[in-house]
């Protein structure tokens, strides 16, 4: 069963379209040039996210970035359990983490010194203004009983997509061009009310291997661990006009409500044969219950719990993903 959708211009141009399938990614393939790709869109998954926390926007931003990214990588694997970016630092944002299920449950939070990002001198701070200097790690946990993966890269760049692109450059030798935007909506409601709701858009590009790129110039005797740079490989003109391309994309493109996906796609490679395939479908998801709690708060000693009681005796513990709160009487835990 051909499960692709050739791309086609029959979106309207006049209409405003509303993307019907929004929290989404979408695969696509570039038939003409062996380069594949994703594209995603989201909006009220990202907004639900974000408003389970009180971030400045400059975290919020970050957050967004990591959950997209996680999004864009976690549905291109065959995963069991669950895919997870994570970012460990010095700066003021120490800790960044984003996760998502097979069934594209995401969540995400940010560990940050809250009078140290309201003292960056900048509204629009940098990466490494806000994260310091550090690692980012792309685990695959597919679950009890099966083996799990790690690539780790330095926290480095201009981004978090750069960091993304840094992945692949080092771990598995395929050219990777990803952009990701974020953006705060202003969009009113029936009563006039801004909704201050965010969207977040990314898109990446991939050269497949099996295309005679760089990678099957290489001996793989003597290529360096993770130290091979894709600039220094001899990179087809296909690729190069794949990049060319994808750099065109203007950041509304990719947060624009009103703009279809296809109507993208479309715009940037109808000439090369663009395919979407199924798009993968996007939602909030945290594991967290009451049960799951007791049974961390089980492994904790007394001293460790003690810190976690509140003025009335109880122990109260906010779940750091969706900031829901659960509260146990101590007793539940006498002679654990
Ligand atoms: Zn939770």
């Amino acid at each position: 069963m051909d499960q692709t959708t050739p791309v086609s211009s029959n979106a309207p141009t006049t209409n405003v379209v509303v993307d019907a399938t929004d929290d989404v990614v979408l695969p696509f393939a570039i038939e003409g040039m062996s380069v594949r790709g994703r594209l995603a869109r989201t909006g009220p998954v990202i907004s639900d996210i974000l408003g389970r926390h009180d971030y400045p926007p400059a975290v919020s931003r970050l957050v967004a970035e990591t959950l997209l990214l996680a999004s864009m990588l976690g549905t291109a694997l065959k995963l069991e359990g669950r895919f997870t970016v994570q970012t460990s630092s010095d700066g003021p944002v120490d800790l960044l983490v984003a996760d998502m299920t097979k069934d594209g449950g995401l969540r995400g939070y940010a560990h940050f010194d809250a009078d140290a990002v309201a003292a960056l001198s900048t509204e629009t701070p940098t990466l490494e203004q806000l994260t310091g200097k550090g690692s980012m790690a792309l685990t695959i946990d597919q679950g009890p009983g099966r083996n799990s993966y790690q690539g780790v890269v330095p926290l480095e760049g201009d981004s978090i997509a750069a960091c993304g692109e840094d992945y692949f450059r080092r771990s598995e030798q395929l050219p990777t061009l990803i952009k990701l935007v974020v953006a705060q909506s202003f969009e009113r409601d029936a009563s006039g009310t801004a909704d201050g709701g965010w969207r977040a858009g990314g898109i990446m590009i991939q050269q497949m291997p099996e295309d005679g790129g760089f990678v099957r110039d290489l001996d793989p005797g003597d290529a360096p661990d993770g130290s091979v740079a894709a600039e220094d490989a001899a990179e087809d003109e296909n690729w190069n006009r794949a990049k060319i391309l994808m750099e065109t994309v203007e950041d509304h493109e990719l947060v624009d409500p009103a703009l279809a996906s296809e109507q993208l796609l479309y715009r940037l490679y109808h000439e090369d044969g663009v395919r979407a395939f199924p798009p993968h479908p996007l939602s909030f998801s945290c594991r967290c219950s009451q049960d799951y709690i007791k049974g961390v708060l089980e492994g904790f000693g007394s001293e460790e719990m003690a810190d976690m009681h509140t003025d009335d005796g109880r122990i109260e513990v906010r779940c750091e993903f969706c900031s829901s709160t659960y509260n146990f009487d101590p007793e539940e835990f006498k002679g654990s």
